[in-house]
């Protein structure tokens, strides 16, 4: 059976759903969520701002709010889209790639991010943002955060630095696996390899290998990343997907390559 469709996603949204686990998005849990059995939902808006949409209905016909983050970039900035997102009741962030924008200029940066947020917020109550991670780039959006504080610009938290991974497990899609591959260059996480992410995420590969560690219940909290411009039904975009994934997975597979010879590789 194929995975990363949307029928796979509605499984995945009908395991939680019989589950003990509540859902929230990344606003809320930092907010208000500290214990308990939660799923916190987020996704990443890359590009294919339809297939997000049909993600972001799916989770409302569940009553689940998750939370969508919305590059600035021409594809994807679509104030119609934005809306409705948030009027389904999910949160909007801001998925930001201001040091690719400023070619790694921090003062430049910092303005952009600043309109990009501002613009965004015409259109939705924002409060959390999240890096994009561009792998191709030298610089990552994470140094913009050495010497200044996202709370300067009513952004409550970011996924990658306000989240405890030692007690939430974390499962992203990239690569169109689940399964820590050793591909995501950008997307890694500065937590050591053993503990909960160094234990669940070499095994996790499949969508179903994520319902039955949700059915299994064995960990109390777990933040899915899912990218809905990877998850489609139909046959013909699903196959562009893999085919392409394929492609970067053997280029990034390349940079990783390169960046530990060059003694970069973090
Ligand atoms: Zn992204």
């Amino acid at each position: 059976m194929r995975d990363f469709t949307l029928s796979i996603y509605r499984d995945l949204l009908e395991a939680i759903y019989e589950s003990s686990y509540s859902t929230t998005n990344v606003c809320e849990y930092l907010k208000h969520t500290s214990e308990g059995k939660w799923i916190i939902l987020r996704h990443d808006v890359d590009r294919a701002v339809d297939r997000n949409l049909a993600m972001a209905r799916l989770e409302h016909e569940f009553g689940i709010s998750s939370t969508y983050y919305f590059r600035h970039v021409e594809d994807v900035f679509i104030p119609d889209a934005i809306r409705e997102v948030s009027e389904l009741g999910h949160e909007v962030g801001f998925h930001y790639e201001v040091m690719d924008k400023a070619k790694g200029d921090k003062e430049k940066a910092l303005e952009i991010f600043e309109s990009e947020l501002s613009e965004l917020r015409k259109y939705a109550d924002v409060t959390t943002a999240c890096m994009h991670g561009n792998p191709l780039a030298s610089w990552s959006n994470r140094d913009l955060w050495r010497d200044n504080d996202f709370r300067d610009f009513g952004i409550i938290g970011e996924p990658y630095f306000s989240l405890d991974y030692s007690k939430i497990l974390y499962l992203t899609d990239t690569g169109r696996t689940w399964a820590d591959r050793n591909i995501r260059v950008k997307d890694v996480l500065e937590t050591p390899s053993h503990g909960l992410n160094g234990r669940y995420g070499k095994t996790i590969k499949s969508t179903n290998d994520v319902i039955d560690l949700i059915r299994r219940e064995e960990v109390d909290q777990i933040c899915i990343l899912a990218h809905p411009n990877r998850w489609c039904d139909g046959i013909a975009g699903w196959t562009k997907e893999l085919v392409m994934q394929n492609i970067k997975n053997v280029g990034k597979a390349g940079i990783i390559k390169y960046r530990k010879i060059k003694g970069q590789d973090k």
